[in-house]
């Protein structure tokens, strides 16, 4: 009939772009990008069938992994990744090592138990807050970071654009929240009452890292409120884990020791001169 006239029937789809298609629409990327590879060297050690499929799959599994954590990092948010393998325990002996070693484990999330990091500027605060995000989020847990001032200017903006009851919802949802440098600005009395509510909503339900230069009694003059800074002490401090970061600043005692190395050649060189006016 006319089937002489038509362009010919196109074959059978090639196996090997079905299976793309699979992989794609099953979301196994690796899968897809490794099974040449993984099939070439299965030939070459004579792994059977099963042991091939084992293989694949474990790469999967180790790069969903790696994909997952990435993610957490990302959402996140945090000013820099920073890890404890940089941080010097040395120079800050009123830290309580074995405690934040322990707290890196993170047994402290699903106890829902809340970390207050206390002490004065460049002390290493943050750093240490940094990593204990970072570790949280290695084992898979949802991390924000945010610092007070940040958080209350985002919380003001949302009630004022009508959606702070979905940012609320979205900050009592993640298992770690980390709230940096309570205390270097004072706030309003809507900014305080607003992050009193945070803090409120994650009582006993999920975690909350605070750092602050503040003492505790010290944190009414960042609340302005005596009733409120009690009530929110109240509820941080009720299943708490404390670090007291108490000494010199690590960047000025860096660059102190700097200075005194460049300055060594130049001690010496005046020492060689008065020995030389001394000698002559
Ligand atoms: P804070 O938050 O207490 O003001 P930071 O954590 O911002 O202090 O520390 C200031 C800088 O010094 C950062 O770059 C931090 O990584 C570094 N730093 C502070 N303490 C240490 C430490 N003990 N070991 C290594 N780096 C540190
Ligand atoms: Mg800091």
């Amino acid at each position: 009939m006319t089937a002489s006239t038509s362009a010919p029937a196109p074959g059978p789809t090639p196996p090997n772009i079905l299976l793309a298609h699979h992989l794609r629409q099953l979301k196994l990327p690796t899968v897809l990008r490794e099974y040449e590879k993984v099939a070439a060297e299965a030939a070459r050690e004579g792994l059977d069938h099963v042991r091939f499929l084992l293989r694949l799959v474990e790469l999967e599994l180790i790069d969903r992994e790696r994909r997952m954590v990435e993610r957490r990092i990302r959402a996140a948010r945090f000013p820099a990744v920073k890890s404890f393998d940089t941080f010097d325990f040395a120079a800050i002996p009123s830290l309580n090592k074995p405690l934040v070693l322990e707290l890196a484990r993170c047994e402290y999330v699903a106890a829902r138990d809340n970390i207050i990091a206390i002490g004065n500027s460049g002390t290493g605060k943050t750093h240490v807050c940094l990593a204990l995000g970072l570790a949280a989020c290695q084992r898979g847990l949802s991390v924000a970071f945010v610092t007070a001032a940040g958080l209350v200017h985002q919380l003001m903006e949302a009630r004022d654009e009508k959606r702070l009851l979905r940012l609320q919802a979205q900050l009592s949802a993640v298992k770690l929240l980390i709230v940096d440098e309570l205390g270097y600005v004072p706030l309003s009395q809507t900014g305080a009452e607003l992050l009193f509510e945070v803090f409120s909503q994650r009582h006993e339900r999920a975690s909350t890292i605070v750092t602050s230069n503040l003492p505790f009694d010290e944190w009414t003059s960042v609340f302005g409120n005596q009733r409120l800074t009690g009530a929110l002490l109240d509820r941080l401090t009720h299943h708490v884990h404390i670090l007291e970061l108490n000494g010199e600043s690590y960047r000025l005692k860096q660059s102190k020791a700097r200075r005194r190395k460049t300055a060594q050649p130049a001690i010496e060189i005046a020492n060689s001169d008065t020995a030389e006016d001394a000698g002559s």
